[in-house]
């Protein structure tokens, strides 16, 4: 299996898990021309499409993949704010397990400023992964983790620098998870089977891509990769 980002960050997130046989697309905020073309245009190998929550940057195109004959799994509440209706639309339950065709998904509600999940996700040739993105913490620890995709928008110390005015500090204080959040998230949990873990949703204002790759690199000893428009890599169980 292999990841590819086809785009990470406020301007637009999408994702995709596949090999030559099958795909899951995870976030539908990036244009869907892009999708078709990472994928080769072979859109009848997607076993469906994720998404955590409402926002733009996350569900903006949600509707151009339905159209596409791909099945979209979200909230409720994300179907209803982006008007996603029909048969292939399902909304998620909290610790439900949906099969997407070889993939186990799991969605468990994370804190941002809209209702939004998180998933922990299985397939036989990745292993487990979670997808961790648009909250402000992880109020849950994953046993087993091959891979890792988690969010890491902002560092504390740059947002201190700053010095921008209350509301705007609030509100990535109060909907995305900080560097050192994340560190701590990993911390918490069994790293000795992770082989990559990816960050992703850097804010183009607030992080700082080759510190935040190194202090996890050295914090973990998994390969990090910063989740960059185009970016290819091997996504499997084995490091090899
Ligand atoms: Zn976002
Ligand atoms: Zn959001």
């Amino acid at each position: 299996m292999k990841l590819k980002v086809i785009g990470s960050g406020s301007k637009g997130n999408a994702y995709i898990v596949h090999d030559e046989n099958e795909a899951l697309l995870i976030e539908a905020g990036c244009n869907f021309k892009a999708v078709k073309a990472a994928l080769d245009f072979n859109i009848g190998k997607v076993s469906g499409c994720l998404i955590t929550h409402e926002h733009l940057d996350h569900a903006a195109h949600a509707k151009e993949v339905l159209k596409a004959g791909i099945d979209v799994y979200c909230l409720k509440e994300t179907a209803e704010a982006r008007n996603l209706v029909g048969h292939r639309v399902h909304h998620l339950l909290a610790s439900a397990t949906y099969n997407v065709g070889n993939f186990k998904v799991l969605a468990m509600p994370v804190r941002h400023d809209v209702p939004c999940v998180c998933f922990l996700i299985h397939h036989p040739d990745t292993g487990f992964f979670p997808f961790l993105t648009d909250t402000i913490y992880c109020p849950y620890t994953f046993p087993n983790m091959s891979n890792m995709i988690v969010e890491a928008n902002y560092g504390e110390d740059i947002i201190d620098e700053r010095n921008d005015p209350k509301f705007l500090r609030d509100r990535i204080l109060k909907s995305h998870m900080s560097i050192e959040t994340c560190e701590e998230f990993l911390q918490a949990n069994d790293l000795s089977k992770v082989n990559n873990i990816v960050l992703i949703h850097l804010s183009d204002r607030n992080s700082h891509a080759v510190d935040f790759k190194n202090k996890i690199r050295a914090r973990t000893g998994a390969n990090v990769h910063i989740a960059e428009n185009g970016m290819e890599i091997e996504f499997n169980k084995t490091p090899f």
